[in-house]
């Protein structure tokens, strides 16, 4: 059920219900992280393996403290303070060490935790009126592309769910994750809108990339227990999808498998493609990386409601949002 009510919402957070609701970044699946039964609903709804776990999200900085331990003079609390800027935001901090009150659950039985105060006046307003830390994973079942709107998250999960329906999200991609570690450098988990270089910039030292981003293979082993949302498989529509490295690749296979029906996702206008049996879509006009993240998954929706063989899309062009947009096409694509 679609709403706009945030005071009906904040209720059924806080009598242990789970509630969809919008971020900047995708729409969230909403549940107390200090209720085990609360937060078991938001895995069974969304058929999310047990060891991936879940974002907390909060209203504001100052609770942060509530939720994780921070030790006066530390380095994590040191990186904590250099960061704290680009909150509220569409980053990801996964601290080392969380409080008891954050159940296992939760975080998938890691000490660890990753942390968000979201920049959505909804979400804002919902999580300081539940006043309580709210785990939200992307509203959507696991595996499945992201959803950018209400209407998205119904499509999913069907009328019985409460859906805060605050239109379409303005980022389209997922937060950027960086985990921050009492020894050792900061790893980046997932790339998004904010970018390696920013948050080296912040903290004042090389970020490095966790390993699905092409990071250090030594600690391969390490990082897919601890990020197990580094799974290959993501994002990914229910029809074949396959990349291609550039738009003249793209149009010969069209033109070789014209009988085929086929979604052509494009992510500028520049020159056109046309085949008899394809739909086409273009992401941006004119290739805006922004705009490409914001329509990305409403459109790799539209194209898979269709009953089409296959979906093409093209390698983006380099811009702020390669990173980011490669990581979830390259998942999307994998079978
Ligand atoms: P989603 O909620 O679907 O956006 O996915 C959240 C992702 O955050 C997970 O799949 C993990 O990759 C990452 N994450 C959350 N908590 C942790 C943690 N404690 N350690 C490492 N990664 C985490
Ligand atoms: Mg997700």
């Amino acid at each position: 059920m679609l709403s706009t009510d945030i005071h009906l919402a904040s209720e059924k957070l806080r009598s242990g219900e789970v509630v969809a609701f919008p971020t900047e970044t995708v729409y969230g699946l909403g549940a107390d992280a200090t209720n085990e039964s609360a937060i078991a609903k938001i895995y069974r709804t969304k058929g999310r393996p047990g060891n991936n776990p879940l974002i907390i999200h909060t209203d504001c900085v100052d609770s942060v403290a509530r939720y994780v331990t921070l030790r006066e003079r530390s380095r994590v609390m040191g990186q904590f303070l250099r960061l704290q800027h680009l909150w509220p935001g569409p980053l990801t901090i996964v601290f080392p060490d969380k409080h008891d009150s954050i159940c296992d659950l939760a975080t998938s039985g890691l000490t660890s935790v990753g942390v968000r105060v979201p920049n959505h006046p909804i979400a804002r307003e919902l999580l300081a009126a539940t006043d309580l830390p709210i785990a939200a994973p992307s509203a959507n079942r696991s595996t499945y592309v992201s959803a950018t709107t209400a209407q998205h998250v119904s499509d999913c999960f069907g009328q019985d769910l409460f859906i805060l329906d605050g239109g379409q999200t303005s980022v389209g991609l997922e937060s950027t994750i960086v985990k921050i570690e009492e020894n050792g450098p900061a790893q980046l988990l997932r790339a998004g809108l904010i970018r390696q270089e920013e948050l080296s910039e912040a903290l004042g030292e090389l970020v490095e990339l966790g390993p699905k981003l092409g990071g250090a293979p030594g600690r391969e082993k390490d990082c897919a227990m601890l990020s197990p949302g580094q799974f290959r498989k993501h994002y990914s529509p229910k029809t074949p999808v396959r990349l291609f490295n550039d738009r003249g690749s793209l149009a010969s296979f069209i033109e070789q498998n014209s009988k085929q029906s086929t979604g052509l996702l494009l992510f500028s206008k520049e020159t056109a493609i046309h085949g008899k049996n394809s739909v086409l879509r273009t992401l941006s006009e004119s290739g805006d990386h922004h705009e490409c993240a914001q329509n990305l998954y409403a459109a790799l929706r539209e194209l898979d409601n269709r009953q089409l063989d296959l979906i093409c899309i093209e390698r983006p062009k380099n811009g702020p949002l390669y990173e980011a947009l490669i990581d979830r096409i390259e998942r999307a694509a994998e079978k």
